[in-house]
């Protein structure tokens, strides 16, 4: 599947739920009604309904990887029956997904036989009070062995991300980085980006990319930069002055978009197509799958969010990475 600017979409970006047990201050609004988290929605894309969707787009158009967002998908009670039906469909896809990591202490293992290939895990601070002040939730600790659990089942590799934002987290960057290096997960340090919460204040709690990569700068004897392809981090691995090594992404939403390299679109858990995260929705998938899949009507729509996916993304955001899934 081709944009209209050429680039090859093959990359499904799905949130399965807007369901969230944290309060993360830049992405969930804390005006969120109760209905927005309630654990089964109606409007939920069902198991059956996102198997005929991939299946679509793995036969017809080479849909290589999906990764299942939300919202947390852990809140979803059928997500194990969903990565089994999903780790099915032939040709294979790459089942990856970006979770809190609250409950992977008990569901790691489940994951990984159900057929999930990799896991990201947000963790934004090392801190027990500032996790605490940035999630909502007194969840360090669950979440460190949710990181184990996650390594133990073969998750791997193992992708940590962290959300910089100044006066919270921006003093932590080096123990991260430390935490990296003894752990073997690579950590990813992304630019805030003006959805959700913080938009309105977002210049000044934005720290750069740049800036981050200068403050670590005392503690690295060598960085060499990984080829890069879609991935939207600038990874690299590094050497740390005592001799260690880690490997490090830097996501430069912000100051340096990777759109010319874009390979995604995304699916919110009620339907609705996403072509690029910070632009609104072309459409809504369920008038392709309910009251039955129908396939022209998938063509039709994904046809329509090829032909508007824009060259870059709008400079602030339409909608809260917690409806469609960062
Ligand atoms: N609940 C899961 C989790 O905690 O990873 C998945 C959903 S969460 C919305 C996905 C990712 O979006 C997280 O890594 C989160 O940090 C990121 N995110 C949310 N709002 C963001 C913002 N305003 N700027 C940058 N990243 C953001």
């Amino acid at each position: 599947m081709q944009d209209q600017h050429g680039r090859v979409i093959a990359y499904l970006r799905l949130s399965v739920t807007s369901s969230c047990p944290m309060r993360c201050r830049y992405c969930r609004p804390a005006t969120w009604s109760a209905s927005a988290n309630s654990s089964h929605c109606q409007d939920e894309l069902s198991v059956s309904e996102i198997v005929d969707m991939v299946t679509h787009l793995a036969t017809r158009h080479g849909l290589k990887k999906v990764r299942l967002t939300g919202g947390e998908p852990t809140d979803r009670a059928d997500l194990l029956e969903m990565i089994q039906a999903l780790s099915a469909i032939r040709p294979a896809v790459s089942l990856t997904m970006t979770t809190n990591a609250l409950r992977l202490p008990q569901m790691a293992s489940d994951l990984a036989a159900a057929g999930l290939n990799r896991i990201n895990i947000s963790l934004d601070s090392l801190d027990r009070q500032t996790f605490l002040k940035m999630t909502g939730v007194d969840g360090l600790s669950r979440v460190l062995q949710g990181i184990t659990a996650a390594k133990e089942a073969g998750l791997m590799p193992i992708k940590v991300n962290t959300v910089v934002i100044g006066g919270l987290n921006d003093g932590e960057l080096w123990p991260l980085l430390d935490f990296a290096a003894e752990t073997g997960v690579e950590i990813r340090l992304i630019e805030l980006m003006p959805m959700g919460p913080l938009a309105g204040d977002w210049a000044s709690q934005f720290v750069s990319a740049a800036q981050m990569r200068e403050r670590l700068d005392p503690h690295v004897a060598h960085w060499r930069p990984l080829t890069m392809g879609s991935d939207a981090a600038r990874r690299n691995r590094v050497t740390l002055n005592d001799g260690r090594e880690a490997l490090i992404g830097l996501i430069a939403a912000m100051s340096c978009p990777f759109c010319g390299q874009c390979d995604r679109i995304r699916v919110a858990s009620d339907g609705k197509l996403f072509p690029c995260l910070m632009d609104s929705p072309s459409g809504s998938v369920l008038d392709a799958l309910r009251p039955q899949f129908d396939a022209d009507r998938l063509e039709a729509l994904l046809e329509n969010a090829m032909s508007v996916k824009p060259q870059e993304h709008p400079a602030t955001g339409y909608s809260v990475m917690t409806q469609i899934g960062g």
